[in-house]
């Protein structure tokens, strides 16, 4: 697809119109991904963070946030009823916790290896070679890890890199595909002084990256960061700032999959928070195939606030699952079994 379609697609407004994006994203799913709708049992292992993201709510300065670190045990028993409910993927996510050392990390993902049959993502943010090679080695999968953008100097704004170090996620993400992990990306939309432009060069990145996941969600100010105060921030050219929001979020998922056609590629918690009832189900037929409930226990749920207002705070693992799979079936389609691995990296050619 041109840069100029793409960028068409994304300003277009007509619904009839649209309505044929849809469906050539659906159709384009079908033929690639199949109807099996692959299920990653999240686990928000820590709400510390080192970083200053300008967008995060768990960002290092905001203190009313109350942080919490999962124990071993616990994280151990959320893979296991991830077994029992039958995901194929448990994803460890956290922020940037320097708290959860090497080690810890390796030591879980052998023995989520050794005591279930799960694939292990990772999602921990920057972490250095040597640790991203040890969990290789220990027997982790895949790695999450979004460029949120990639205008650079958009970029460095909302995303200040740690004293004395460089934030290059393109190049971290290469040497990660190159380690062997399935890697997956994303991009927020949306993002204050994010243009068309710049969203329409994302989505050709993630073709540029040949990435095996396409994550991407609406920005969602959050009041306690600096993004979520709209004063501080200069507006782009009238009809240059991207809209956040569902129908954009839509267009990018429909445009992610007919740029990278094999790629797994989720209906993100963030579509869902902005349309409780039937968010999760659009992204699916507009060209998702994957989506990540929720596992980590109820507790600590609502202080892994990265926005406001997220899906699934007041569930438990329980019932996200069997609201997950209601609304899988509720659109004809039928729940994956096993690890569902990225059919990008058999891809021919
Ligand atoms: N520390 C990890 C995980 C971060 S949370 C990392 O940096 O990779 C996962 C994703 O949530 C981020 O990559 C970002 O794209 C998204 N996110 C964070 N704040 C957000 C906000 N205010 N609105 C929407 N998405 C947000």
């Amino acid at each position: 697809m041109k840069r100029e379609e793409i960028l068409g697609w994304l300003r277009a407004t007509d619904e009839n119109q649209l309505e044929a994006l849809w469906q050539q994203a659906d159709e384009v799913r079908r033929q690639n991904v199949g109807d099996e709708v692959y299920l990653r049992g999240l686990i928000e292992i820590s709400n510390y963070c080192a970083r200053s993201c300008g967008y995060c709510g768990l960002r290092l300065e905001n203190k009313e946030v109350e942080r919490y670190r999962m124990s071993d045990e616990e994280i151990i028993s959320c893979a296991q009823e991830g077994v029992e409910y039958g995901y194929g993927t448990v994803v460890l996510q956290a922020g940037e916790d320097y708290g959860i050392s090497t080690e810890r990390v390796t030591n879980l993902v052998r023995r989520i290896k050794e005591e279930t049959p799960l694939a292990v993502t990772l999602s921990l943010g920057e972490r250095e070679d040597h640790e991203l090679l040890a969990w290789k080695e220990a027997g982790a999968d895949r790695y999450l890890l979004r460029f949120e953008t990639s205008n650079r100097a958009l970029y460095d704004k909302i995303h200040p890199p740690l004293p004395g170090r460089v934030s290059d996620r393109f190049a971290l993400l290469r040497r990660m595909r190159d380690m062997g992990y399935e890697i997956g990306s994303g991009v927020m939309i949306g993002i204050p002084g994010q243009s068309y432009e710049d969203l329409a060069n994302d989505i050709e990145m993630f073709r540029t990256l040949d990435l095996d996941m396409i994550g991407v969600g609406p920005y969602i100010s959050h009041p306690l960061t600096p993004l979520g105060d709209p004063e501080k921030l200069p507006p782009l050219p009238e009809g240059e700032q991207v809209p956040t929001g569902e129908l954009m979020t839509y267009k990018t998922v429909a445009l992610a999959r007919l740029v990278c056609p094999k790629s797994n590629i989720p209906s993100t918690s963030a579509l869902a928070t902005l349309n409780k009832a039937k968010g999760r189900e659009l992204g699916l037929c507009r060209g998702a195939n994957i989506v990540m409930p929720n596992l980590s226990p109820q507790k600590y749920r609502a202080q892994y606030e990265i926005y406001p207002s997220k899906a699934c705070i007041d569930e438990t693992a329980a019932e996200c699952r069997s609201c997950m799979r209601g609304r899988i079936h509720s659109i004809g389609r039928t729940v994956g079994q096993g690890r569902g691995d990225s059919p990008n990296l058999s891809k021919e050619g």
